[in-house]
């Protein structure tokens, strides 16, 4: 384990955040990791539990004290390797996941706990940087193809795990680019777009054939990709938007969130000269009032990004109350992620958020001009109840609709296979296997809007129960050179990511 009684001489130290006021003036990753000292005598806070219960919290199981301790001795080779075992993209999850293994650290219970996800990000750039992450293509393939629907986590996680199987894989994806929601939803200030093209090069380089633009069920049926494999997953996220009933709804200038955030990541894309389509209705905040509706991830990014682009102001519209920022819920004790009120990054960047507030109306002369609403009480959505006479008016010229999504969408290979849903409308795939024989599910598909580190969970749970279907429950034989993830990387060996339409507009 690191130091004996580290965590008693040594404090938590958080990423290195960039001033807000500079930040906010550029798309880039806006913090950093600490240096190496740091970062070791952080690793050295770990306890090495008995009970570790950060690896129950963390939906991969990841080995934690494991790297913390090998981050303490310096033995980063080692960290990877170790991070590697239970986790495909360390890298994603280091920069965007919510950390629930730190909510889950014997620290937490009465002390800050050891900055797990950052050392996990410093421990994967270290390995990338230090050309420790190269192709390790399998030395043996089964005869076997699966075809994937949908790059997200999901559907990268499943096809590099059957890929490293020796099966072939080909992922379907409609977009111009891999990476789903990380790649069109999250900004680049908290994830910047080559990290996810420089993974997906090395997925390539290992033998996984990407297709994008191809969007399932419109340009191919999901019934003759069936056909063309001899196995299908579903990793479609989830996509149908929860929608803002109230009038006014028809407006000009009241949008989705995931439509705006589409257009901005196509926009930075553009800026760093990766071809992107133009908007056909373009969507902007500049110069404007800017209302976003819903108080989780999807609208802090679109906070952030309305900010980026000159916004008068953003202000930010919850339902729910302000809980305490310290300390826990009684519904959520130790080791449970607790419900806990967040400052966020694009809070401190400018934007406002206002608690108990509903929106019950969104008013304009054919454009949106203003806002109603109203105070409400009460902590869940079936218990909220309006304040009386508590109406008020606020000016907007952009409402953002960010208030979550319902479940996949039926439309393409849902309906085209008659896939069973759940009560809630998402495939149903206990076990990852659908009730069409040979066609799985994983991901936010299945089990509904989630969290990227789970995604990255359901596919590889799913590549094990797609690589039983396909007979091959038998280990393969490990790359020919044992030490192959640690040759220099060759970038000419590298293979890349193909695009099979033309961009196509966006709607
Ligand atoms: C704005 C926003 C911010 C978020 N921020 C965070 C965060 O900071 N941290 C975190 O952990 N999670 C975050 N999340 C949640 C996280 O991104 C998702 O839970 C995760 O991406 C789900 O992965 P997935 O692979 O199941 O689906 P997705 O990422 O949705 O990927 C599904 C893919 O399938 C493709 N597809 C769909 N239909 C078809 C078809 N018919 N043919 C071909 N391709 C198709 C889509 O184009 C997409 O690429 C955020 C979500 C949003 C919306």
């Amino acid at each position: 384990m690191g130091e004996l009684g580290g965590f008693l001489r040594v404090h938590r130290v958080n990423f290195d955040k960039r001033d807000p006021r500079e930040r906010v003036r550029d798309y880039k990753q806006y913090f950093h990791t600490q240096p190496e000292a740091e970062l070791r005598e952080q690793g050295g806070r770990c306890m090495d539990c008995g009970v570790p219960f950060c690896h129950e919290g963390c939906p991969l199981g990841n080995l934690i004290p494991d790297w913390n301790d090998a981050v303490y001795r310096g033995e980063w080779r080692q960290a990877i390797e170790i991070a590697h075992e239970t986790n495909n993209f360390p890298e994603f999850t280091g920069l965007i996941c919510p950390a629930p293994c730190e909510s889950a650290c014997v620290l937490d219970i009465n002390d800050d706990p050891v900055t797990i996800e950052q050392i996990e990000l410093a421990i994967a750039e270290r390995a990338w940087a230090s050309g420790w992450i190269v192709p390790a293509p399998p030395r043996e393939r089964t005869e076997r193809s699966v075809g994937v629907i949908g790059s997200g986590p999901a559907g990268l996680a499943v096809a590099d795990e059957l890929n490293k199987l020796g099966h072939a894989v080909t992922v379907y994806e409609r977009d111009e680019g891999v990476g789903g929601l990380m790649r069109f939803g999250v900004p680049d200030a908290k994830l910047e777009k080559w990290i996810i093209d420089r993974r997906a090069d090395l997925l390539a380089a290992e033998g996984v054939e990407f297709r994008c633009g191809v969007d399932v069920g419109r340009d191919v049926s999901a019934a003759q990709l069936r056909e063309r494999h001899d196995a299908l997953v579903v990793a479609i996220g989830s996509r149908v938007h929860r929608d803002l009933e109230v009038p006014g709804r028809e407006l000009e200038g009241v949008h989705f969130a995931m439509d705006y955030l589409y257009q901005r990541n196509r926009a930075v894309a553009r800026m760093e000269g990766r071809p992107a389509p133009e908007p056909q209705i373009p969507i902007s905040a500049a110069n404007k009032h800017v209302i976003v509706v819903g108080g989780g991830d999807t609208g802090m990014d679109c906070m952030s990004n309305s900010l980026r682009e000159g916004a008068l102001d953003v202000r930010m519209l919850d339902v729910y109350p302000e809980l305490p920022p310290t300390g826990r819920h009684e519904t959520t004790p130790w080791p449970l992620a607790p419900k806990r009120t967040r400052t966020t990054y694009a809070l401190d960047e400018g934007g406002e958020r206002q608690w108990n507030a509903e929106v019950v109306a969104v008013q304009g002369d054919g454009r949106v001009q203003r806002v109603l609403a109203r105070r409400v009480e009460g902590s869940s959505s079936r218990d909220l109840r309006p304040v009386p006479d508590s109406e008020f008016e606020l000016p907007a010229d952009l409402v953002l609709i960010a208030i979550g999504f319902s479940h996949p969408e039926h439309e393409g290979p849902i309906d085209e296979l008659a896939l069973d849903k759940d009560a809630r409308g998402n495939v149903k795939a206990p076990v990852y296997a659908t009730s069409s024989d040979g066609v799985f599910a994983c991901g936010d598909a299945r089990i509904g809007q989630s969290l990227v580190v789970t995604a990255i969970a359901e596919g590889r749970k799913c590549a094990r129960m797609v690589d039983r279907f396909l007979g091959g429950s038998e280990p393969l034989p490990p790359p020919e050179d044992p030490d192959a993830h640690f040759i220099e990387h060759q970038a000419e060996t590298a293979g890349s990511v193909t695009m099979s339409h033309p961009l196509p507009a966006e709607s």
